[in-house]
């Protein structure tokens, strides 16, 4: 089987993945290079923030990600020789109205990977010395983990380009689909050349509303804007990530610190903004102020698929009997990118699936309303 996917980020790109291990030739597109938007600017926390703020399909698909990565890491890196690095930092939490829910939610949920402990000041010196001293107490979650995002793109395509059922195409913007009689018969470029396959995948992020037109579909996935400000410590000078008012620190192993977020509705502008670096700067030097003392090396801003509850849409696009989507994960893409992509491969090659596909069936298009930006 012939599979085209539009779309080269970590889900379309997973999803490619999953799909030549089962034998499928694919052909990949981009408007741009792979593996250089929201998937390389986000952060790679291998969780969703404050997860008992999300509903639980977007929990059910994350708690596979930190096992599914090191599976794919295994594979991969022989043959690319490019570690993803999955970092077992764990996170502090100094939210203190989050305490309570997030010391009960691993129990509640059976979530093993957000088991959760109180820290007093003392426990807080021990686990992390660099905590301003106003922070008195906070939850610690010790099975968090992140992922090296930019690595996990490149390894990934590495290894895809060297696939002998793989083609990429890049810089090749899909501008429409040719529909005949519910079926998709090829895609055009902008530049009229036509491209047949025998199924078709959307794995376009932010962009996706571009195909509603078309599909005569409501696709409720926007842009929203992130930025990202990156200091340069020592190799393991920061212990743990930190989060405080959805702001974070993210620590890589060599030394690296992620440091971010803003939401910002803007369109498809990715300049980053000098009050927004200001912003994060405040609240992360509030958390570690001696972060000050290091350089920041690079600032950039990405564009998160935003949908209206976080919960993405997998699976079968209504009326259309060879398209297939992975679209509007919002803020926890890379989580639950391994999961999307597997359950996804499972639905077009109808296997049995890892989980119940309902909560993420792209038929919600007929009827999602935009409740959370
Ligand atoms: C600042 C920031 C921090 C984040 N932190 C985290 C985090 O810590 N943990 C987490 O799980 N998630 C995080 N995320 C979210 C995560 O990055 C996204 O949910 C995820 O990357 C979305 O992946 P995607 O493949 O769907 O989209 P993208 O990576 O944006 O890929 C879509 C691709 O489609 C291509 N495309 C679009 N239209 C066309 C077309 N017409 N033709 C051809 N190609 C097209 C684009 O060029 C792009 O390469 C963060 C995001 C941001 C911005």
């Amino acid at each position: 089987m012939h599979i085209a996917i539009i779309g080269a980020g970590v889900s379309g790109l997973l999803t490619a993945l999953e799909l030549v291990e089962q034998g499928c030739q694919i052909s990949i597109f981009d408007q741009q290079q792979s593996g250089q938007a929201a998937s390389w600017a986000g952060g790679g926390i291998l969780s969703p923030m404050y997860p008992w703020r999300y509903p639980q399909a977007v929990n059910t698909l994350a708690q596979y990600g930190k096992s599914m990565y090191q599976t794919w890491n295994e594979k991969l890196l022989p043959i690319t020789g490019i570690d993803f690095e999955i970092h077992d930092t764990g996170m502090l939490i100094f939210d203190e109205d989050d305490f309570d829910i997030g010391l009960n939610y691993a129990d509640c949920h059976q979530e093993p990977m957000q088991q959760a402990e109180y820290l007093t000041r003392d426990g807080l010196d021990q686990i992390n010395p660099w905590i301003d001293s106003k922070l008195q107490h906070a939850i610690y979650f010790p099975k968090l983990s992140n992922i090296r995002n930019p690595r996990l793109l490149q390894s990934v395509i590495n290894y895809l380009k060297q696939h002998p059922l793989v083609s990429f195409f890049e810089n090749r913007p899909i501008v429409k689909f040719q529909l005949q009689q519910h079926k998709i018969q090829y895609v055009v470029d902008q530049a009229g050349n036509k491209f047949a396959a025998d199924q078709f995948v959307i794995a376009t992020g932010a962009w996706s509303q571009h195909w509603a037109k078309q599909l005569n579909l409501d696709i409720p996935v926007q842009p929203v804007q992130g930025q990202m400000v990156l200091f340069k410590a020592p190799a393991n000078w920061l212990p743990t990530m930190c989060m405080n008012n959805v702001m974070y620190l993210i620590p890589r192993q060599d030394g690296h610190i992620v440091c971010g977020s803003s939401m910002s509705h803007c369109g498809f502008d990715t300049t980053p903004d000098p009050k927004i670096k200001q912003n994060i700067l405040d609240a992360c030097l509030e958390m570690v102020p001696e972060l000050a003392q290091f350089p920041i090396v690079k600032q950039w801003a990405g564009l998160r698929p935003s949908s209206p509850t976080g919960v993405p849409y997998i699976g079968a696009v209504p009326d259309a009997n060879n398209l297939w989507m992975n679209v509007g994960h919002f803020r926890n893409g890379l989580c639950m990118g391994p999961a999307s992509a597997q359950l996804l491969r499972q639905l077009m090659l109808e296997q049995p699936t890892l989980t119940d596909s309902t909560a993420y069936s792209p038929e919600r298009l007929k009827t999602d309303q935009l409740v959370i930006g």
